[in-house]
């Protein structure tokens, strides 16, 4: 087995208002309820002792958090930083400020992944999002000159009443900024979201489907020219800034989360934490796990997982990382006639090396791109 990487990952759920769209776990900022969560978390953080290769703080919108908040909560990650370490935050344009952008950078965070979502103030305003374009801006704009080196800028296409001419110009103005990564999302209608209850309702009509692909492909064809590598699905970067927590993820590697919601994957188990931030403090006060569900992923299983997810990479899966990764040969787990299906449908195509001609391993062809998840679920 290849040296594994482990990433830690510390949720923070809260927001100040439900965006129409999401389906991630988090509830009303309090500032009482954060510092009792906050305390939690730095009391697992403590007993943690191990070693990370990354640290992501995701959400919710962790750039609620207070100045005291924020500090009490970074002051407890600083036993883990190592040099040249990725340290990410989220933040959303509406509670970013230059002072809390001088506390990351004094904290060791290098990487902000800013919600900007878009540049358009009707589109923000039908997904429900609180800032509006000129705050996006002035996000970016702050960041870049507090001394962040390492931008990421999340986007959503599809929204109700874009076209291709809107969604063109929101990747001319997102690339425009001189950022080092993009992540652009299909948006999507969650069961659980009022914006899958409004398209119920009829209120409101999405686009069609061969219409956001037309968007997919556009990105798909644009960034790169504008210095941007598509490394992953949704993922654009300038070379060498790929998201190295992200890139653990999709290698199937280790990770720890912590908080309401969080998944952790250690040695094989894959586990997540009851959906619930007074319930998680309440458990741990009283010595009870957090964790609600749990499996064990070993064997053909992990193998499965470890090409569902990384074949979303744009390297696809090479036979011989596949075998020191999972110690299967990659032929031997799938269902036979599952991948030839794929490859007649135009989805995957083979990695040559070109100096013996020989197939080296799979990947997404630009069609496949568009069909990820089928492609995924068709491993599993
Ligand atoms: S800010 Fe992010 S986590 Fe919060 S509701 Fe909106 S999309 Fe969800």
């Amino acid at each position: 087995m290849m040296d594994t990487r482990e990433g830690l990952y510390v949720h923070i759920p809260f927001c100040r208002q439900k965006c129409l769209y999401c389906d991630f776990y988090s509830v009303q900022y309090s500032e009482n309820l954060a510092d009792s969560y906050l305390s939690v978390i730095l009391k697992e953080l403590q007993a943690l002792n191990q070693d990370f290769s990354s640290i992501y703080i995701g959400g919710g919108t962790p750039s609620i958090l207070s100045q005291v908040l924020l500090d009490k909560l970074l002051s407890g990650l600083k036993i883990f930083l190592k040099p040249d370490m990725e340290f990410t935050i989220e933040a959303n344009p509406e509670s970013l400020d230059s002072e809390k952008l001088k506390l990351f950078l004094d904290k060791g965070v290098n990487r902000i992944s800013i919600g900007v979502q878009s540049f358009d103030d009707k589109k923000l305003n039908s997904l429900g999002r609180i800032h509006d374009a000129k705050g996006a801006m002035e996000a970016i704009w702050l960041s870049k000159k507090s001394g962040f080196k390492n931008i990421n800028i999340d986007m959503i296409f599809g929204a109700v009443g874009e076209d291709l001419k809107a969604w063109q110009a929101e990747l001319e103005k997102a690339s425009g900024f001189d950022v080092q990564h993009i992540s652009s999302y299909s948006l999507s209608y969650e069961k659980s979201t009022p914006l899958f209850k409004m398209r119920e309702n009829r209120s409101i009509m999405p686009i069609e489907d061969e219409a956001m692909a037309e968007m997919y492909r556009y990105a798909m064809s644009y960034l790169p020219g504008m210095g941007f590598n598509h490394y992953e699905v949704s993922n654009f970067s300038k070379p060498g800034f790929e998201c190295r927590h992200n890139l653990n993820y999709w290698d199937n590697d280790s990770y720890i989360g912590l908080g309401p919601s969080a998944v952790s994957y250690i040695k094989g188990v894959r586990s997540e934490n009851v959906r619930d931030a007074e319930e998680y403090i309440d458990r741990y006060e009283k010595g009870v796990s957090g964790i609600t569900y749990s499996e064990n992923l070993s064997g053909v299983r992990m193998a499965k997982e470890t090409a569902a997810v990384k074949i979303r990479t744009k390297q696809g899966v090479d036979y011989e990382w596949f075998k020191i990764k999972t110690g299967f040969d990659f032929d031997d787990i799938l269902e036979k006639g599952a991948l030839e299906e794929l490859f007649k449908d135009g989805l995957l195509e083979y990695k040559i090396d070109k100096a013996i001609r020989e197939r080296r391993g799979i990947m997404l062809t630009e069609k496949g791109f568009l069909f990820s998840d089928t492609v995924s679920s068709a491993f599993l």
